[in-house]
């Protein structure tokens, strides 16, 4: 038997639903499934490895949590942790597809010197970030879909970027996040006869370690300057942001902006 959708406030009741984050070990994930724990939601964390410490982390946090080991690019990996979601959890009520990369660098680098090409992006370079960032999503997308069709409804929540607008030194990083608002649009209308809300965010720049560690130290303080509201996003916001489309049913088929103002 499916969980029951009760209308609150026109919204989703989040205590008792099943949560999963892929990604959720640290960063907005993690930040994400404390939200939700706050609330009472049943909590699965899902990250490529480290989700059992986790979880448990989170259970000494006072949280009902489980962590299931899933890589988003292993169709096989996916598919096993959904069946084992469902035996020791319940099915996904919630599923927040979030788990994502950045391999940052230009399409070609030239020396002026020389006149001549002195670097591309690489095919690994686009390939490991479209694997993860979009192809996971696809595949997360489409167990959580299938499992929440069975049950009765559900809430699918893919986490973009505002570089979906196409950020320069972001080729692969920008393809991938663009084609998750894309998938976020079509399939609030493909799988709204089940019941199912698809409502996408696209953080700006937001203080994990993501940002702090894997991006360019320069390219983030140019970058900072930039936003309007004069600082960085914290995962606490983000956290808060998909709390608010869970509660409120109108929030489907569009990609929420939660940046601080900033233009790419
Ligand atoms: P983090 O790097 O802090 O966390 C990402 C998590 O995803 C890590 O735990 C990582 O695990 C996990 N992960 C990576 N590859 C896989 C995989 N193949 N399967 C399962 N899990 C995987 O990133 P953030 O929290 O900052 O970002 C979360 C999401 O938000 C991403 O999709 C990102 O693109 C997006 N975003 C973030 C912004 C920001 O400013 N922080 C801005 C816009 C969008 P591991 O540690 O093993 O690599």
């Amino acid at each position: 038997m499916g969980r029951k959708f009760l209308p609150l406030m026109g919204g989703m009741e989040i205590k008792d639903q099943v949560i999963l984050v892929t990604g959720g070990a640290r960063g907005l994930g993690f930040a994400m499934l404390a939200a939700f724990g706050e609330r009472g939601g049943r909590l699965v964390v899902c990250d490529r490895a480290g989700s059992a410490a986790a979880a448990e982390t989170l259970r000494a946090q006072g949280y009902d949590a489980t962590g299931i080991d899933c890589n988003v690019t292993e169709e096989s990996s996916v598919v096993s942790a959904f069946e084992q979601i469902a035996a020791q959890v319940g099915p996904v009520n919630i599923a927040i597809l979030n788990a994502g990369i950045l391999r940052d660098g230009l399409l070609i680098r030239f020396n002026k010197a020389t006149g001549k090409i002195k670097g591309k992006m690489s095919l690994e370079q686009w390939q490991s970030v479209i694997d993860v960032n979009l192809t996971g999503v696809f595949l997360t997308g489409r167990e959580a879909a299938a499992q929440m069709a069975e049950a009765g409804g559900g809430l699918i929540i893919p986490i973009s970027s505002v570089a979906m607008h196409g950020n320069p030194g972001q080729s692969n990083y920008s393809a991938a996040k663009a084609g998750v608002a894309a998938l976020t649009r079509l399939w609030a209308q493909e799988l709204s006869r089940f019941k199912i809300r698809v409502c996408g965010i696209a953080p700006g720049f937001i203080a994990t370690e993501m940002v702090l560690k894997d991006m360019n130290a320069k390219a983030l303080e140019e970058w900072q300057s930039r936003i309007p509201i004069g600082r960085l996003g914290r995962p606490d916001e983000i956290a808060h942001t998909a709390v608010f489309i869970a509660e409120n049913d109108l929030m489907t088929g569009v990609v929420v902006e939660a940046s601080g103002g900033i233009k790419i």
